[in-house]
C-alpha cells in the first residue's frame, strides 16, 4: 500500500476505534477477536512472512519454466489453478479492522471490504502469474468468494496487474459448499493442471475436506514430495481448515467454547 494510503487507512481505522471505544469502552476490553491479533500482526509487518511468499513463488517460477510446453499423452493444453484470498490477494486489513471493531468475520462486512477491490497482491502473486502466462500456460482463479463478488474481484486483480480473464474466474455459486472439487474437475477434464497454488489444503484436493487434525497430518505426510511441486503452499496464520479443525467444524459455536477449544489444541512440555 502506498504510504499515503496507508497513513489515511490506519487514521480512519484509529476514529472509528475511538468512537468505538467512547460509546462501548467495556467491548474493547474484552475483545473476542484478540486471539487474531498476533497472526495478523506477522502478516502486516513481518519481513518473514514476505520473504515465505517470494520463497514459495520463487521456486514456483524455477518448477513453471522447467515444465512449461511439455507435451503429456492427451496432448491437452497446461494449465495453473490458483486460490484468491491469502494465496494471491492479501485480506489483512480486513483482519486488522475486524480486530479494532471487535467484529466476528461476517459477509456484510466482508463483502464491504472485497467491493473497494483495493487488496494488495501477495508478494511475489503477480509477477509469477504473469510469468505462467507468457509461458502459454491457461490460469483459473478457483475462489470460495461468491459469485456476486466477481466483478469487484477482477477490477482489484486487474488493478494490481495479474493476467486475469473472467471466464476463467470460477467463484462459488450461491448455495453451493466450499468445496473445490466440482470446479476443479470441469478444468481437469480439459487441461493438464501442472500445478496449484493455495493457502489452504482443500485448494489442492478434496481429500483434506473434514478431516480433524490426525488425519489431515497423516495425509500432508503421505503426500509431501507433491509440495513445493504440484502443489504450492501459501502461509496463512489468520484462518483456514486448520481453525475450523480445532472447533470441531462447528463454525456457530460461542465465543467461550471456541477459547476452549483454542486452549484444549494447546500441547504443552511435561514439567
Ligand atoms: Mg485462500
Amino acid at each position: 500500500m502506498k504510504r499515503a494510503a496507508k497513513l489515511f487507512a490506519s487514521l480512519a481505522i484509529l476514529l472509528s476505534v475511538g468512537l468505538f471505544v467512547s460509546c462501548s469502552s467495556t467491548k474493547v476490553e474484552g475483545n473476542n477477536q484478540e486471539h487474531l491479533v498476533m497472526a495478523t500482526l506477522w502478516l502486516q509487518n513481518a519481513a518473514e512472512y514476505r520473504a515465505l511468499c517470494y520463497q514459495a513463488f520463487n521456486l514456483a517460477s524455477e518448477k513453471i519454466e522447467s515444465i512449461a510446453g511439455k507435451k503429456n499423452k492427451e496432448g491437452r493444453p497446461q494449465a495453473v489453478i490458483v486460490d484468491v484470498d491469502e494465496t494471491i490477494l492479501n485480506n489483512g486489513p480486513f483482519s486488522a479492522a475486524m480486530i479494532l471493531k471487535n467484529k466476528s468475520y461476517g459477509p456484510e462486512e466482508w463483502n464491504k471490504w472485497v467491493e473497494q477491490s483495493s487488496a494488495e497482491p501477495i508478494p511475489g502473486s503477480v509477477e509469477f502469474l504473469q510469468l505462467v502466462d507468457k509461458n502459454k500456460m491457461e490460469i483459473f482463479y478457483v475462489s470460495n468468494r461468491m459469485e456476486n463478488s466477481l466483478g469487484p474481484t477482477y477490477k482489484n486483480l486487474v488493478a494490481v496487474g495479474f493476467p486475469v480473464k473472467k471466464e476463467n474466474m470460477m467463484f462459488r455459486a450461491a448455495g453451493t459448499s466450499d468445496s473445490k472439487m466440482e470446479r476443479r474437475k470441469l478444468i481437469l477434464d480439459k487441461y493438464e493442471v501442472v500445478m496449484l497454488v493455495g493457502d489452504s489444503m482443500m485448494d489442492f484436493t478434496e481429500a483434506f475436506e473434514m478431516k480433524g487434525v490426525d488425519a489431515s497430518w497423516e495425509l500432508a505426510d503421505k503426500i509431501r514430495s507433491d509440495f513445493g511441486n504440484k502443489y504450492v503452499v501459501i502461509p496463512n496464520p489468520i484462518y483456514g481448515p486448520w481453525e475450523s479443525m480445532i472447533y470441531n467444524f462447528e463454525h456457530g459455536k460461542k465465543t467461550e467454547d471456541k477459547i476452549e477449544d483454542r486452549y484444549n489444541h494447546l500441547y504443552p512440555m511435561t514439567e
